[in-house]
C-alpha cells in the first residue's frame, strides 16, 4: 500500500499545536466583539466569477493561484483565495445595504492559493477577516488599522508596524497606470522577460515584485502621491491625523500597491521590524470602494483587512527563538476523573456513568480497555486525573469507590452525590476552575 501524506502546501495541526491557534482564534474573537464586528461564514468555494469580477483577472491570485473545482453540473466554482469577496457577495445577496451602515463582519477560515509552497506560503492558511462596509473613512479606515495591531499586541508579537499608502481611486488611479506603463516601457530591458507582458495588463504587480531586478527599477518609478486627485490626497491625510492620534505605529511606504485589483485609497501591511521580506506580511487591508459595484451592487464602499494566521504563529515561533517574550499558551486542563471499572470486561458501567458525569457538565475520560483494574488505575494517573471512579459490586447498592491519586486516599460515594462530590474536588483541584478556558470560541477551529 502507498503511504499517503497530507497534499504539498498543507498542514496538519496536531492536538499539542491546537492550543497556540485557538488561543489566537480566541483574540480575534474577543476582539471582534469588543470593537463591535459581528462573526459571520461564508462558503469555502463560490462561482468563480465572484473572484475573477472582484480580486481582478490578471491578478496572481485569480491568474495562477485559483484552486477550480471540477464540478458536475457546469457551474464554475474555485475555493476561495482571500474571504472578501465572498463577503461583499454576501452583503448584496442578502440587502445588507438596508441595515445600518457601515456592516461591521467578522471571520475566521481556511483560504486556498495554488502556490509554490515555502516557508510561511501555503496551500491552504487560515486567515482572519474583518470587514467595515458601507462607509468611506477616514475614521473607520483607522478604526481598522488600529484592530488589526491591537491583534498583534494582545497576541504577544512585539515590534509589528504598519505600512501604509493610498493608492488613489477610480478618478486618479487610471493616470498614475499610465505614468507607470510609460515608465516600464521606456526601461522594458531592465524588466525580466516573463513579467514584460504585466506592463500592459497590470503594472501595479511590477511596482509590487520582490524581484531583484524590479525593486532596483521601482526605486526610480513615479509615485502615486504625485497623481492623487484632490479628494483622495485630503483622504489619506485625515486617515493619518486619525492614525496620529491614535497612536498607531505606522510607516508611509509609497511603493506599496497590494496585489488585488480592487484596492483604493487606503492599502497597509503589517510587519514585525526587521522580518520584511516576501512571505514576512502577517497582514493586508485596504479599502475597496470599487468592489461592491463590481459585484453587481450598488456603489458602496467598503475596506477591511486579512491576518494570516500560520504567520503569527511563525512570528512568536520566531520570537521565541530570539530569546524574546513570548505568550504563554495554555495547556488544556487534564481530566478531573477517570471512570474504571473493577471488572475487566464490563466497560458498559463504565460508559454510561461517565455519560452521566459528562452530562452534568464534568470532564472525565472513561477507560474502556478491557484490562485488569490495576492497569486501568495506572492509566488514570498517567492521564493527570485527580479522581479515579472505580464501578465495582457496590454499585448494586447505589454507590462507587473515588480514588484520589494525588492524595492516595479514598472512599465510597453515592451515585446521586457524584457529580457534587467531584465538582467540590474539581475546585480544589489543580486542574480545576482556574484553568478551564474562560470562554470558548465560537470561531471554528482549523478544518
Ligand atoms: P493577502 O490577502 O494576500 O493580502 O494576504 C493577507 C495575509 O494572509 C498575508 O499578509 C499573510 O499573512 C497571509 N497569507 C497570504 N497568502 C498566504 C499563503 N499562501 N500562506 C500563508 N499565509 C498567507
Amino acid at each position: 500500500m502507498p503511504t499517503f501524506k497530507a497534499p504539498r502546501g498543507t498542514h496538519d495541526v496536531l492536538p499539542d499545536e491546537h492550543p497556540a491557534w485557538a488561543r489566537l482564534a480566541w483574540i480575534a474573537d474577543d476582539l471582534a466583539r469588543r470593537y463591535g464586528y459581528r462573526p459571520m461564514t461564508t462558503p469555502s468555494f463560490e462561482l468563480s466569477d465572484v473572484f475573477e469580477r472582484g480580486i481582478g483577472e490578471t491578478s496572481d491570485v485569480v491568474e495562477k493561484e485559483l484552486f477550480r473545482l471540477e464540478t458536475r453540473g457546469g457551474e464554475e466554482t474555485a475555493l476561495r483565495p482571500e474571504a472578501t469577496a465572498g463577503i461583499v457577495r454576501a452583503y448584496i445577496e442578502h440587502g445588507m445595504r438596508t441595515w445600518a451602515q457601515p456592516v461591521r463582519l467578522s471571520t475566521l477560515g481556511p483560504m486556498f492559493r495554488y502556490d509554490r509552497p515555502q516557508a510561511g506560503r501555503y496551500r491552504q492558511f487560515h486567515q482572519w477577516n474583518v470587514e467595515a462596509i458601507g462607509h468611506p473613512g477616514p475614521a473607520v479606515d483607522a478604526e481598522l488599522l488600529e484592530l488589526n495591531l491591537r491583534f498583534y499586541a494582545e497576541a504577544g508579537v512585539a515590534d509589528v508596524r504598519a505600512k501604509v499608502n493610498s493608492i488613489g481611486d477610480g478618478a486618479c488611479r487610471p493616470g498614475y497606470l499610465e505614468a507607470l506603463r510609460d515608465f516600464y516601457r521606456r526601461n522594458s530591458g531592465r524588466v525580466p522577460a516573463g513579467d514584460r507582458r504585466r506592463i500592459a495588463t497590470n503594472p501595479l504587480r511590477l511596482l509590487d515584485s520582490k524581484e531583484d531586478a524590479l525593486v532596483a527599477l521601482n526605486r526610480e518609478a513615479p509615485r502615486i502621491s504625485q497623481f492623487w486627485c484632490d479628494a483622495c490626497r485630503e483622504h489619506f491625510s485625515a486617515v493619518r491625523v486619525h492614525l496620529d492620534a491614535l497612536e498607531v505605529p505606522y510607516a508611509v511606504e509609497e511603493r506599496l500597491v497590494r496585489g488585488l485589483d480592487y484596492y483604493t485609497r487606503t492599502a497597509w501591511e503589517c510587519y514585525r521590524t526587521g522580518a520584511e521580506g516576501q512571505q514576512d506580511a502577517l497582514s493586508g487591508g485596504g479599502r475597496y470602494d470599487l468592489l461592491v459595484a463590481a459585484l453587481g451592487g450598488q456603489p458602496t464602499p467598503g475596506i477591511g483587512f486579512a491576518v494570516g494566521i500560520e504567520r503569527v504563529l511563525i512570528a512568536l515561533e520566531e520570537q521565541r527563538a530570539e530569546g524574546g517574550e513570548a505568550p504563554e499558551v495554555p495547556v488544556p486542563p487534564a481530566p478531573l476523573a477517570v471512570i474504571v471499572g473493577a471488572g475487566a470486561q464490563d466497560t458498559v458501567s463504565r460508559l454510561r456513568l461517565a455519560r452521566d458525569l459528562r452530562a452534568a457538565g464534568l470532564a472525565v475520560h472513561a477507560e474502556l480497555a478491557p484490562r485488569k483494574l490495576a492497569r486501568q488505575l495506572e492509566g488514570a494517573a498517567r492521564d493527570g486525573a485527580h479522581f479515579a471512579v472505580i464501578v465495582g459490586d457496590e454499585v448494586a447498592a447505589g454507590n462507587v469507590v473515588v480514588r484520589d491519586l494525588e492524595a492516595g486516599s479514598q472512599r465510597t460515594v453515592a451515585l446521586v452525590d457524584l457529580a457534587r462530590f467531584l465538582e467540590r474536588g474539581e475546585a480544589r483541584h489543580r486542574h480545576g476552575a482556574g484553568s478551564r478556558p474562560e470562554r470558548p470560541p465560537s470561531m471554528p477551529a482549523p478544518s
